[in-house]
């Protein structure tokens, strides 16, 4: 297909994915429910509760793709009231729905929304207490580049997690997950957002994604120690971590 990525070039990835959640940010969370059986709401909580936000002191957190804020809100709600998070995202649709959605969860105080780059992020050295990417850094062009970005604007102590698509390694699941992600997946696509091509681009950008030990090795090699990664639901999904020390 068009959207099969092997022919495309690295600086024509991001306009790919660009036209994707163009296209898609109204649909986006509906889609979320219905292609996961709403699993990447159980998802979003594990890796949200991850990090812990003070009940009483300053805490600044930096959502990355942040998207239409799911994870940002989790955090959000789990800190005092001087818990500020950041949503940055490359995409102003996703970033419109994201706001609509804060203010009607009256968390509007705690958020604000900035369009940005993962890949030059417009934020100063060690701002930030945490940071936090899901299903983000599939999408970016040079995941390198990416975690430097991360690792700058944390501070020393700061805490770098990142959710993700990972690879099924439970045999019979396996199958399983391949059957339904190479053809339910784009025919969902086609039904509810008029269109199965971008659905077809996200399957291929989950098959292509590092395995959880590469990752965690690029993980490392951007500059943080104790990096661990757990699988979650056999392995569809996975949680690195690292700190900034
Ligand atoms: N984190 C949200 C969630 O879990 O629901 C949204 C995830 S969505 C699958 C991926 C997001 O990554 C989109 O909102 C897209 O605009 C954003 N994105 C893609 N490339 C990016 C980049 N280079 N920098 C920042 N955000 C990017």
């Amino acid at each position: 297909t068009h959207f099969g990525e092997r022919q495309v070039r690295l600086d024509e990835k991001q306009g790919l994915v660009d036209d994707v959640f163009h296209k898609v940010a109204d649909r986006y969370d509906v889609m979320n429910d219905l292609m996961s059986f709403g699993l990447h709401r159980v998802w979003k909580d594990i890796f949200a509760a991850k990090v812990h936000p003070s009940a009483t002191r300053a805490f600044a957190h930096l959502d990355v793709a942040g998207g239409t804020g799911d994870v940002a809100f989790r955090i959000a709600r789990a800190g005092g009231p001087r818990t500020r998070v950041t949503v940055a995202d490359i995409n102003a649709d996703m970033l419109r729905v994201g706001a609509e959605r804060a203010s009607k969860r009256g968390l509007d105080e705690r958020l604000t929304f900035v369009e940005a780059n993962a890949e030059e992020l417009p934020f100063g050295d060690g701002e930030f207490d945490a940071y936090t990417i899901a299903f983000g850094i599939r999408n970016v062009p040079r995941i390198e580049k990416a975690l430097g970005e991360a690792f700058r604007v944390l501070r020393r102590g700061g805490r770098f997690l990142c959710l993700e698509f990972s690879h099924v390694d439970l045999p019979v699941l396996d199958r399983v997950y391949d059957a339904y992600s190479y053809t339910a997946i784009p025919a969902i696509g086609k039904v509810v957002a008029g269109d199965g091509a971008p659905y077809r681009y996200l399957v291929e950008s989950i098959r292509k994604f590092p395995s959880a030990d590469l990752f965690a090795d690029m993980i490392a090699a951007a500059g943080f120690s104790r990096v661990d990664a757990v699988k979650l639901s056999g392995g569809v999904v996975a949680i690195h971590s690292g700190w900034k020390l």
